[in-house]
This record gives structure tokens, sequence and C-alpha cells, in this order.
């Protein structure tokens, strides 16, 4: 063998095994493990670049840090020195860093996920991450039900949003669908493309119905149109509300079949031509009104009816303000179009159920598309 080679594979050794002899010895004495972990990362070259102030000790558990340019090395008795840094670090630190119920991270973060992916285990769970739904924790029950169905490979894709718990329950959003715990049932999953079970079905111009002729049972009848029981509920609640706060708010049409979509399409297209009438109008099949989840609304007196202007009606301004208290949205908002596929619809009210309606709102998220990190629907 290489002499040189020889050699560097000795130093290598012995800075490793003085490494790990000296990984509790009082900062600033000798080669920590923290060094070590430093090293091999590449140092100053590497990820987390240069030194940010000297190692620190005296952490949860006899723990010590160093901090970096770009994140920290923090070693314990338990886990050794691993690495923290990026949007993975950011939700870590959210979460309390290891004094919160993630503690030490076991190993270094992961990446080469599907979709460009990365992932860093800790004591008390992980935290995942893509490109498109950033760093989202992965805990408990709800992680071991995830982790059936294949993680982020699976039916389910990523997290795209962080485990939420209130009054018992504990909820967390995947790109396709919802993991549900309680004490009493366990976790309970329902994907999104369930449409006669679930809520959160993304009907768009490249998520078809299936079957296309799909029909959605119960129907009960809203004042004329009708909508599926869930949503009819709800929007009649929406109405009495809106009528007992002095705005005459109509609806207009609620759900539709395949064949009257079929024929409401079709004299678009005689009218206007097919461009507009696809930017107007949906497909058979494709419409959010074939799953009886959509309505329209309007003025009693058709003030603006179907139009731009009625955003700023008496309905439209209250259906804007308040639609999502009773978990409807304004499904094809203004400035939307290249990623619904539709042109403003400030009259198109789509039940997605309060929960929801609350986070997009909360969480300023325009579209169903952002809110399930789907990709744009511009066009079929
Ligand atoms: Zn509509």
């Amino acid at each position: 063998m290489n002499r040189i080679l020889v050699h560097l594979l000795t130093a290598l050794c012995c800075a490793l095994m003085a490494a790990g002899s000296l990984a509790t010895a009082p900062p600033g004495q000798a080669l920590t493990a923290i060094d070590a972990r430093y090293a091999q990362l590449g140092g100053a070259a590497g990820r987390l670049g240069a030194p940010a102030g000297a190692e620190f000790c005296g952490l949860r558990n006899g723990g010590c840090q160093r901090n970096y340019q770009r994140g920290s090395i923090v070693w314990s008795p338990a886990t050794g020195a691993q690495p923290s840094y990026g949007a993975i670090r950011q939700t870590w630190l959210a979460y309390g860093s290891q004094n919160g119920r993630f503690g030490y991270p076991t190993g270094p973060e992961v990446c080469g996920l599907r979709d460009g992916g990365c992932y860093q285990n800790y004591q008390g769970g992980s935290i995942i991450w893509s490109p498109t739904t950033g760093a989202r924790i992965s805990v408990g029950a709800i992680r071991a039900r995830w982790a059936s169905t294949n993680f982020e490979n699976g039916a389910l894709g990523y997290p795209v949003s962080n485990e939420e718990c209130s009054a018992g329950t504990c909820k967390q959003r995947y790109q396709r669908g919802l993991i549900t715990w309680t004490a009493r049932a366990g976790t309970v999953l329902s994907r999104d493309i369930d449409v006669a079970s679930s809520s959160v079905v993304v009907v768009n111009k490249r998520r078809p119905l299936s079957p296309a002729r799909y029909a959605p049972g119960p129907l009960v009848g809203v004042g004329g149109p009708s909508l599926r029981s869930d949503a009819a509920q709800q929007f009649t609640r929406l109405l009495a509300d809106a009528r007992a706060s002095g705005v005459a708010m109509v609806p207009v049409s609620g759900y539709r079949s395949f064949d009257t979509q079929a024929s409401l399409y079709t004299s678009y297209v005689n009218q206007y031509g097919r461009v507009t009438a696809d930017l107007i109008s949906a497909r058979p099949g494709y419409s959010e009104h074939q799953t009886g989840l959509a309505i329209d609304i309007g003025n009693s007196n058709g003030a603006c009816g179907l139009q731009e202007c009625f955003a700023g009606t008496p309905a439209g301004a209250w259906a804007a303000q308040n639609a999502w208290r009773y978990g409807f949205i304004i499904r094809y908002p203004r400035g939307q179009t290249s990623v619904t596929g539709y042109a403003y619809e400030p009259w198109h009210l789509r039940y997605v159920g309060t929960t929801i309606s609350s986070e997009m709102r909360a969480h300023r998220l325009p579209t169903l598309e952002h809110y399930m990190s789907l990709p744009a629907a511009p066009s079929y």
C-alpha cells in the first residue's frame, strides 16, 4: 500500500479514536466528538460553514453544542455528535430543540428521497422536508400509520401540515389525504380521492372525477339547488346567517350531473368558442358541481349575477368575509387562473369543511391546489 495513504489512514483512525475517548472532555482542551464530526462533514467548506463561537456544554442530559455559520452540531452521550441545519433545523428549533418533544438528533439529515426530499431522525420522532411541502414533524401513532402506507412513497405522499391536536383529536394532513387520531378510534386515514366520504377531494382540469359519471349521495335541497348532505347542512346555516344579517343571498346552482354539465359546456362552446368556454366552465367529468360540494350564489335582485362585480355586492362581500366559518372557500380567487384554470368566480363556493377552510385562511393559502401541494392545473 502507498505509504502516504497508510499514513493518512493511521492519522484518521487515531483522530477518530481520540474523538471517541475525549468526547466528554471539557470544551476547548482537545479534539472533541463535535470537532471530529465537523471535520467529517467537510469543515468550513462543508454545509455548516465556519465556526461561530466555541463549543459549550451543560445541555439537557449532559449534551454539548457548537454553532457554525449555517447550523450547529449537537452531542449527547446517548446520541453522539449530529449536525443540524436548514429548514429541518428550523422546525426542530420551533419545537424546542433538544429540550422539546424531539430531543437530540439520532443521526444526520438524510436526503435523496422522492421529489428531492430529506429527513432527520430524533429521539422523539422525525422531521421530513421536501421542496414543495416544507419541513414537517412526524411522530407517534400518526407516524406509524403513515409508515404503514410506505411514507412519502405511498398513497398519502409527504405531510403538508404538522400534527395538530385539540380537544383530544390529533390531525395531520398529507399531499393526498388526512390521518386523524383519537384515543377511542386510534388512527383513521382518509384519502382525498375518496370522493364519497371526504370533503377534501380536489377536482380540476388535471384531476377529473373518477368515474367520470360519478354521482354523490345523498343529495339534499337547499332552496332550489341541491348539495351533498354534509355541504347542504352547512350551506343552510350560511344562508340563514347571511339573511339574518340583512344580506339577500340566494342559491343559484348546486349539484350538476355529468349530463347537465355536458349540455351546459356545449352551450358555452357554441356561444363563445372552446377557449372561452374552458375558462368559464368545466368539461363534463371535470366540474366541481358534479361532486355536490360546490354552489353558486347570487343576490335576490340578480345584481352582478355570475360576473366579477359580484364581489362588490352584499352577497359577494358577505361570502368573502364569512363563508370560511361554515367550511366553504371561494374556490376560484382573483389572480389564480394559472393555478385553478378558471377565471375569478367570487360566486362559486366550495365546501371543504371547517378544518381546511380555517387552515387555508390562517396560512393565507389562496387555492386548494396550494393547500394540498398539488400541481397547478391551468389547462386540460
Ligand atoms: Zn360554480
